[in-house]
This record gives structure tokens, C-alpha cells and sequence, in this order.
């Protein structure tokens, strides 16, 4: 077998966590490898994204800046090119803030930066197995087209999603049975709409519209009629972010069998070039009972969601204001997956920990995202959700590092969606995958400076938090 040697830091998957990791790593001084199943870089968020809005909540319900580092750098790139638009904080949407990114010039400028930091890249390459000396990780064992290589590297990052090579490295983990999972989706993207009819519509139809959803767990409470009072002020389609509901076109469409049942009705909207807003689907098929984990359902996941997207579209079409002339201009390549493994860290973060708003000596980054939401779906459930919870002062928590120290491994550091969290406290948004992967990153390529396992490290973090921090990581302050 081909064998790859000498690098400080090996990243398995290149998603958010991934790129994220990688750059730190390699800005940290690290000789970096990563490595990526498909050709492209960005997982959920472009290749089997676009996702919703992009970049959420980047600041707290008080509105105190809580995330920072390589996330708001490709922020303002993006939007100094005309790919993103500014940071939005619409009052109606409650708590909710949000930046979005153009996905696929974010994909392409995640290429950018791996050229300017030196990244080496290995794309086009699945990793099939773990290389390990008792307790520690040396390397993984890739397939490609040229056959099977080893690559060795003194640090390993699982940022695969869902914690694939840790799990094969021997990482203890949890994950729960496929009927409690969160369901999967497949998104696509449509063109051709009329949004000044479909403004129109939620202008003079409030009532059809899951807009009072947004006032649940924050502080201005207003009543409906001040909401409704204020989305008639809403002058750009964009304002919204996500549109959902329809209620009464999804009641007639399920009497009559043209609407799935599977999921509610609604879009997300995305920036493109020359200011244009593009519809993103990403809720209009919803597969539950499906095990990541498990290759025979993820075939049948994604059989299910396009039969889910055709009844879909055939409805949108007919009943949608606004969406009469629209046509889909991408279905994406594979179901995006929303939970799979958590592995089981040095430390588990709990549910209180995010609602008291918990600080860790050890922390890496910040968070003020709801946790925990749970999906139910069937047939007729509509995606019945869960209210998650939300940190209760209107601040932040902390994410320790030992978050992303796998137990029972050595070598090895996790990040992205599959941290190690209790259901309670799962949160799986991009910016958290982006602070994780950055935290990892530099981590890392300490330990591989140092001469010590990532867990070593633990016993004094304050270089790791002095690097995050000049790379622009919060980590500190009243929030
Ligand atoms: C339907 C849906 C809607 C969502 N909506 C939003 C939203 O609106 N806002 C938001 O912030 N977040 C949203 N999310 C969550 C967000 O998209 C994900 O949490 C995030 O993209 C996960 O990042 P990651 O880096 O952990 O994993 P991924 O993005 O899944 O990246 C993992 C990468 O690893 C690669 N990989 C996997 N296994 C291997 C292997 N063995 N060898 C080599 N490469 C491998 C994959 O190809 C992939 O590129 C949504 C998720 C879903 C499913």
C-alpha cells in the first residue's frame, strides 16, 4: 500500500468543520492534509447544501457579537464581491439573526483559501479505515482512484459529520433509534419566481404564515396584531430569510393527496449574483425512521425524498402565489443528513449547560443557537417540531474544548456537527461547525508542535485560546 507521511495534521472531511480546521491548522504552522469523499469542499453547506440561512446567530439576543474567527472572514469576503448580504437582524424574526452566503461562490472561495495557507488537499478520496498503534491514531486508510493509501499524520480531525473515523478508531458515541432521529432532507433550488406576488400574498395573508413561531422565547412579545403590523413593512422578500406556511393552500392540498404530508410548506431564500434571491428547499422532503448509520436506509432516504420533491413541486407550482412560471434549476446531489452520531468527549455538554448559559474555563467558542429541537416525522405529521431551548438570559454558553477530546482514543480531535453533546444540547448549525473546526484546527497543530495528544493539552489551554483569539475566535466578555 502507498504510504503518505509526515504530516502534523491529517483532516478527514471537508464541510464547514473541515475547512475551518484546516486553514487553523495550517495558519497555526501545522504541514496539513485534507481530506474530502467528492470533488468539491463544503459538505451540507454547498455540495449537498445550499443550506437556509447561512450564518445564523452569530450574535446573542442581547445582540453582543459571539462568534468570530474564520466564519466572519469568509462573511466579509463574500460580501466585499457581492456574494453575501450584510448581517440581518430583522425585529419580527424575534431572536433569530442572520448573514447569508451565495453557497456556491462560498464553495469556490473555500479553494481560495486553501491555496493561500498552504493546505494540501487530497479530494476524490473516502476514508475507509483507521490506522492505530493500541490507543493511538496514526492515520486513516483512504480508497481512491489510484487504489489505497496510507496517510500518517500526528494529529487526526473527524470532521466527516457524523463522526465516522472516530467511531472506527474505537470512540465510544450515542445515537438514537431511527424512529426518534431527526429526519433527512434533499434540497433544491428553483428560479423564475414572481416575489413581488409572493410579498404580495404574505402582505395581505398574514394569517397563512408561521410568522408568531419566531416571537416564541423572546422578550418583545408583541401581540399579533404588532407583528402582523409589522411584516406589512417589510419592503424586500429578503428581510424574511425563511418563508413558511401556506396554511390554508397545505390544507386543501392534503384533503385532495397533492401535498405530501411529510413536511410543512415553505423556502428559505439565498443571494445570488446582481442581487438576485433564489428559492431553497430544504424542508419539502422529510425522511424519518432513517439511520445514518445505515447504508439501507440512506438508499431508501433518498428514493423517498424524490418522490417527496415531485408531489412537491407539482403542488408549489399550482397553488403557490408567485411560483406559476418558477422551474427547478437544482436538485442536489445527495440527502443532507440532520443527525447521526454524537461521540462521547471528556466532556458530555448538557442541556442545562446551554440554557443556564454555562462558561468553561476550557472554552473554544461561544453559542446562542437553540438546542435539542427534536423532528417527528410520518406520514400527515407535517414535521412536527419540538421546541428547543434557548440560553435563558438572553447570553451565550461556552463550548469546552474537551468537547472535542474523543474518550478512549489518542491522536485524534472531533468537530462539526458530531461534537460531543447529550441529545438535549445537540446543535448541528453551521457556525457552531465552523467554531468547533477552527478550535480543532489550531489545537491540533499545538499538540503536533508540542510533541503531545490533544488531550494532553487540556491540563493548559491558554495557548490554544491565545491563538483562537488573535485569529479572531470570541471567547470572552459579558456574554
Ligand atoms: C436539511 C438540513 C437543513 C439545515 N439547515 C441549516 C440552516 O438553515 N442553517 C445552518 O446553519 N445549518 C443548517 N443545517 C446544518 C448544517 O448544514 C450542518 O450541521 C453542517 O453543514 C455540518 O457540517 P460538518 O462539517 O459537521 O459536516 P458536513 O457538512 O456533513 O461535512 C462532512 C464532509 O465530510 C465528508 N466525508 C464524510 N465521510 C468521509 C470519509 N469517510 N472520507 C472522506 N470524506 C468524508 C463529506 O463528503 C462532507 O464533505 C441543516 C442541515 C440539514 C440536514
Amino acid at each position: 500500500m502507498q504510504v503518505r507521511d509526515g504530516y502534523d495534521v491529517v483532516v478527514v472531511g471537508g464541510g464547514t468543520s473541515g475547512v475551518a480546521a484546516a486553514i487553523a491548522a495550517a495558519r497555526t504552522g501545522a504541514n496539513t492534509l485534507l481530506i474530502e469523499r467528492v470533488g468539491a469542499l463544503g459538505g451540507q453547506m454547498n455540495v449537498s447544501g445550499p443550506p437556509g440561512f447561512a450564518y445564523a446567530n452569530l450574535y446573542n439576543e442581547r445582540h453582543e457579537r459571539i462568534i468570530g474567527g474564520i466564519i466572519t472572514e469568509t462573511h466579509e469576503r463574500l460580501l466585499r464581491e457581492g456574494h453575501a448580504i450584510p448581517h440581518m437582524e430583522p425585529d419580527f424574526r424575534g431572536w433569530y439573526t442572520f448573514a447569508y452566503v451565495d453557497p456556491d461562490w462560498w464553495g469556490l472561495l473555500m479553494f481560495e483559501m486553501m491555496q493561500e495557507n498552504n493546505v494540501k488537499l487530497l479530494l476524490h478520496s473516502l476514508a475507509v479505515d483507521v490506522v492505530k498503534v493500541g490507543a493511538a491514531v496514526k492515520g486513516v486508510v483512504v480508497e481512491n482512484v489510484s487504489g489505497r493509501q496510507m496517510i500518517l499524520g500526528k494529529v487526526t480531525i473527524d470532521c466527516t459529520g457524523e463522526g465516522e473515523i472516530a467511531a472506527r478508531a474505537g470512540a465510544p458515541y450515542e445515537i438514537l433509534p431511527r424512529d426518534q432521529m431527526e429526519p433527512h432532507s434533499l434540497s433544491f433550488t428553483a428560479d423564475g419566481v414572481d416575489w413581488d406576488k409572493v410579498l404580495k400574498y404574505i402582505k395581505d395573508n398574514p394569517q397563512e404564515f408561521e410568522f408568531e413561531r419566531f416571537q416564541e422565547n423572546t422578550r418583545h412579545q408583541w401581540t399579533y396584531e404588532q407583528l402582523v403590523e409589522r411584516i406589512r413593512k417589510v419592503d424586500s422578500i429578503a428581510e424574511f430569510g425563511e418563508v413558511m406556511g401556506y396554511r390554508s393552500l397545505k390544507m386543501k392540498g392534503l384533503e385532495t393527496g397533492e401535498w405530501h404530508g411529510y413536511s410543512g410548506v415553505g423556502f428559505f431564500l439565498i443571494p445570488r449574483e446582481g442581487g438576485v434571491i433564489q428559492a431553497h428547499f430544504q424542508h419539502s422532503s422529510q425522511v424519518g425512521n432513517c439511520d445514518a448509520t445505515s447504508v439501507d436506509d440512506l438508499t431508501f432516504g433518498e428514493i423517498e425524498c424524490r418522490r417527496q420533491i415531485v408531489i412537491a413541486w407539482k403542488f408549489i407550482k399550482k397553488y403557490l402565489p408567485g411560483f406559476e412560471k418558477a422551474y427547478i434549476t437544482r436538485v442536489c446531489p445527495e440527502m443532507r443528513i440532520r443527525e447521526g452520531r454524537r461521540i462521547l468527549g471528556d466532556y458530555v455538554l448538557k442541556g442545562e449547560d446551554v440554557v443556564e448559559e454555562r462558561k468553561f474555563p476550557d472554552v473554544i467558542g461561544k453559542s446562542a443557537f437553540p438546542a435539542g429541537a427534536v423532528h417527528v416525522v410520518g406520514p400527515g405529521t407535517l414535521g412536527t417540531m419540538k421546541p428547543p431551548d434557548v440560553p435563558r438570559a438572553g447570553g451565550s454558553h461556552d463550548i469546552p474544548y474537551r468537547c472535542l477530546v474523543p474518550r478512549d482514543i489518542e491522536n485524534m480531535l472531533v468537530a462539526g456537527k458530531a461534537v460531543s453533546a447529550y441529545r438535549e444540547a445537540y446543535q448541528r448549525f453551521l457556525m457552531q461547525t465552523m467554531v468547533t473546526g477552527q478550535a480543532a484546527g489550531v489545537a491540533a497543530a499545538l499538540s503536533a508542535k508540542q510533541n503531545i495528544t490533544p488531550r494532553m493539552l487540556e491540563a493548559d489551554v491558554s495557548e490554544l485560546q491565545r491563538i483562537l483569539a488573535a485569529q479572531g475566535a470570541i471567547l470572552t466578555g459579558t456574554h
